[in-house]
């Protein structure tokens, strides 16, 4: 089975990281790697749904 991912743009430091396509829509709070944000799917500066 295949793991579906998404691109997420941090609001905060621009960088896109990868994250899991069950926390797209969960209502959790993303954590940025690169700066720890925490931010909401939504609230993405980008979200890129590609394969
Ligand atoms: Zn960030």
């Amino acid at each position: 089975m295949e793991m579906r991912l998404f691109w997420s743009t941090c609001p905060q430091c621009k960088k896109a990281f990868v994250v899991a396509w069950e926390l797209r829509n969960a209502g959790v709070k993303l954590i940025c790697p690169f700066c720890d944000h925490r931010y909401l799917p939504d609230e993405s500066a980008a979200i890129d749904e590609r394969h």
